[in-house]
């Protein structure tokens, strides 16, 4: 149960496979969203605590980059079992922490842990290319070698997914990697070290730095360091935006998995359940509280009254509870700033004109509670059809043409995922090309797979994750002349 899961869970500073207190003995509180009580104090790692994980990375990386990938594989393909073998503790753990309904966790718990599975199997699928040199004087060999020790932020909203998919390619490359948790969430990623621990990786390859405020201090100093070669992030653009002008000094390799304002396409010739369906997950899934989710709907306006009537039904007859209560559909959002954001965005929409459907108003008593929100009519200029919403709200816009709807989804600085729904061949295959997005889903509201690449254009980063060629971003590319004598 809870307590028996909270005090086992590690709470310190993961450092040589244990946990150990912050060398200024701080801690700060971890918060569970449902009830704003504190489940349990964690290490608030200040730069020194992060410094002694970077020696630990620095003095691991030759050693573990030299282990036979094999090796390495067997590792994170036992960590995949451990993760799926305790995967009601780590489902439980995340919805304390993060807030998010137990079957939503369970489903991260697969997908994170999937993440392992597949980089274990691309581990040992690393290879370079030979080619003759086209004037006829020698060879041209190329090999991949590890980057070196890497340092990883994640966000909140996924917290066991958003490290599986930077600590399974580093691994697998050869790369020790050190961790950043959101301060919302760091437990997930704590009982995460503790079981690569459990599976036998060796110390320092894998370490965790908790803190509270201090992040921003955090970056700056491992980011400064040269022993550190690669920092990959997933957050809000603007802190990432802060990381590339950080990383700026010591040229370090960058991956940024940024914001999103993903566009929700309906034309008249689509199914409407199955679009309702896809609405539901795009939207609802994590509470709204994903880089993916949909957060513009664009619905064309001969189904628009059906589309806007089914989904109003939907949303209006969903239970909101705690995550781990067996009836909730959606549980809270993740703190107080989040939940005043979304409140904020709705009524300053309501009072420039928007019709609520349903919803548009906070929850009374304890936790983060957003009601599922429709709203229709909402003037241009309002914030909530720009900014990445992060919650349980839908805007619902109509329009008429295709060319007017790829335009307005396209009339963003964002570039991650998008969705359309059509029964069309042709038009798939136009609005897919013409969508500057680095994501499209068609006909289904859920894309994220680990075996295919994730990553956005434009505002919304650089690089991508998982794929074939997630791992790529933990190699650099070697050439080797060599001339026959
Ligand atoms: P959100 O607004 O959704 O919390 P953020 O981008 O602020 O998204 O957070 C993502 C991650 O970035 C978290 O781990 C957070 O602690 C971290 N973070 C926030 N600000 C900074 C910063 N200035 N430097 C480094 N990491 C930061």
């Amino acid at each position: 149960d809870r307590r028996t899961l909270l005090a086992e869970v590690p709470t310190g500073i993961w450092l040589s496979n244990t946990s150990v207190p912050a060398k200024s003995g701080k801690t700060f509180p971890v918060i569970d969203p449902a009830t704003g009580d504190v489940l349990v104090e964690v290490a608030d790692g200040g730069v020194d605590d992060a410094m002694a994980a970077v020696a630990e990375a620095a003095e691991a990386g030759p050693k573990w980059a030299a282990t036979p990938a094999r090796e390495r594989a067997e590792i994170l393909r036992a960590a995949f079992e451990e993760v799926q073998r305790r995967s009601d503790d780590f489902a439980l753990l995340m919805t304390l922490e993060m807030g998010k309904i137990l079957p939503e966790s369970v489903g991260e718990v697969n997908y994170g842990a999937e993440f392992l599975r597949w980089f274990s199997e691309e581990a040992v699928r690393v290879g370079g290319r030979t080619t003759t040199a086209p004037a006829g004087n020698g060879e041209i060999l190329v090999i991949k070698q590890p980057i070196g020790p890497s340092y990883a932020i994640t966000p909140w909203n996924f917290p066991l997914a958003m490290g599986t998919r930077k600590i399974g390619p580093a691994l697998a490359a050869g790369c020790p990697m050190i961790v950043k948790p959101a301060e919302d969430t760091p437990l997930t990623m704590l009982l995460l070290a503790k079981v690569f621990a459990d599976v036998g990786l060796p110390p320092g390859v894998l370490t965790v730095v908790p803190t509270g405020t201090g992040s921003a201090a955090q970056s700056a100093a491992v980011m400064a360091d040269r022993r550190v070669r690669k920092v990959s992030f997933t957050g809000s653009t603007g802190v990432g935006s802060l990381l590339i002008k950080q990383s700026a000094d010591q040229v370090l390799s960058t991956s940024m998995e940024l914001g999103g304002n993903a566009p929700f396409i309906v034309f008249d010739d689509a199914d409407l359940d199955k679009a309702i369906e896809g609405a539901m997950a795009a939207k609802m899934r994590n509470g709204g509280e994903a880089c993916t989710a949909a957060n513009r709907f664009f619905v064309q306006n001969g189904i628009r009254p059906a589309f806007t009537a089914a989904l109003t039904e939907r949303l209006s007859t969903m239970t909101v509870g705690p995550g781990y209560d067996d009836t909730s559909e959606l549980g809270p959002l993740i703190n107080a700033k989040q939940l005043d954001r979304v409140a904020g965005l709705v009524d300053e929409a309501i009072e420039a004109g928007a019709t609520v459907q349903t919803g548009g108003t906070r929850l009374d008593g304890p936790g983060f509670f957003y009601p599922p929100t429709l709203l229709t009519d909402v003037p241009a200029h309002c914030r909530i059809r720009d900014e990445e919403i992060f919650g349980p709200v839908v805007v619902i816009v109509g329009f008429d043409t295709e060319d007017e709807a790829v335009a307005a989804a396209n009339d963003t600085d964002y570039g991650l995922a998008s969705y359309f729904y059509t029964n069309d061949l042709n038009r798939t295959k136009r609005v897919a090309a013409r969508l500057e997005y680095g994501m499209v889903g068609v006909n289904r509201g859920v894309i994220s797979d680990p075996a295919a690449p994730f990553g956005g254009v434009k505002h919304s980063g650089l690089g991508v994750e998982g794929g074939v060629t997630g791992i790529e971003e933990y190699l650099d590319t070697k050439y080797i002349a060599l001339t026959p004598h």
